[in-house]
């Protein structure tokens, strides 16, 4: 059934999330910092507002994709927030990338006013993302998970219910670890192999169709070949993200000794000033390290 959405935070991701949305026949009105993709999402056949209340007062659903925690904290406890101008009974999916803690506070105050909300972090990436595929990890009460899933249905193929409220970030937390160990270890590859003198794409390839294909090797074979590392995702998000696994793991005292690594090979490229480019240029970190 077609449903009454607001989306906030039209950016990389939830650009074409909300597009997503509208194509599966959703009436969806999005309010983004920046005009520029409001106007996008209304040549698209959805609607536009102005602020976060007037695109949430006649929602049913509420979806928000927004960078990090401060801002999560901006759009549902602002003034003229979500929680203060939502309807009764409006169920609120946070898809931003946050902490479980963060993720609490929006669904104890949520049912406070008489709201539900769940955590519903992705993975898959600005292409999962326009093609509707993405991973979808689930925190929160089956009831209202029932009810997200067919509209989470639209913008992605795996969508689980992983836990209570906040595990779907701790979910996440653990896929960006697996993400971030993974593109070191290729870019590792892709300097030894160059230097010892063979040919890359074919290494590339042979490597893929092997235990040692992922889907990092896929997506991001392209920019490790050209050294093309426009975003994407931002080292800057990688760096939120792995700060916030390291914290979550320092919760339970479990050492990720690897992660931890290249955690601070993330921070190197940020105090560099690489911060605003895709993750896969941890490559350039390494070619620098190797003398390149
Ligand atoms: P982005 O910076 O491209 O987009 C964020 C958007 O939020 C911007 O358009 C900004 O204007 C908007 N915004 C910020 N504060 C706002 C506010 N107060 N009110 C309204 N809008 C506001 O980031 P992104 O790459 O789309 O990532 C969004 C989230 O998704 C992050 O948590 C990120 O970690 C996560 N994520 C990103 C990717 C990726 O590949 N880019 C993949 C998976 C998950």
């Amino acid at each position: 059934t077609p449903r009454r959405i607001a989306f906030i935070g039209l950016g990389i991701m939830g650009s074409p999330m909300a597009a997503n949305l509208v194509k599966a026949g959703h009436t969806v009105t999005g309010f983004n910092l920046v005009q520029a993709p409001i106007d996008k999402l209304i040549a698209d056949g959805g609607k536009g507002a102005s602020s976060i209340a007037e695109a949430v007062k006649d929602a049913e659903i509420v979806i928000t994709m927004v960078p990090a925690d401060p801002q999560v904290e901006a759009v549902y406890f602002g003034e003229e927030g979500v929680l203060d101008n939502a309807p009764a009974g409006a169920l609120l999916i946070d898809m931003s990338s946050v902490t479980p803690q963060i993720s609490q506070r929006v669904a104890a105050a949520a049912k406070e006013k008489g709201l539900r909300s769940i955590d519903a972090p992705v993975s898959g990436g600005e292409a999962g993302a326009i093609e509707g595929v993405l991973s979808i990890m689930v925190g929160g009460e089956r009831a209202d998970f029932d009810e997200a899933e067919p509209v989470l249905k639209a913008l992605g193929t795996t969508v689980a219910l992983v836990g209570p409220s906040g595990s779907g970030q701790t979910v996440k937390v653990a896929n960006q670890l697996i993400v971030a160990v993974n593109i070191q270890a290729c870019a590792e590859a892709v300097v030894f192999l160059e230097k010892s003198g063979v040919d890359l794409e074919v290494a590339l390839d042979v490597l893929n169709g092997g235990l040692a294909g992922s889907t990092v090797l896929t997506r991001k074979k392209n920019n490790f070949l050209k050294r093309d590392f426009a975003p994407g995702f931002r080292l800057d998000l990688h760096h939120k993200d792995m700060g916030n696994l390291l914290s979550a793991a320092r919760a339970v005292e479990v050492p990720l000794p690897t992660a931890a690594l290249v955690a601070d090979f993330i921070t190197a490229m940020r105090n560099a000033g690489d911060g605003g480019l895709d993750h896969s240029a941890l490559l350039r970190n390494l070619e620098r390290l190797s003398g390149k």
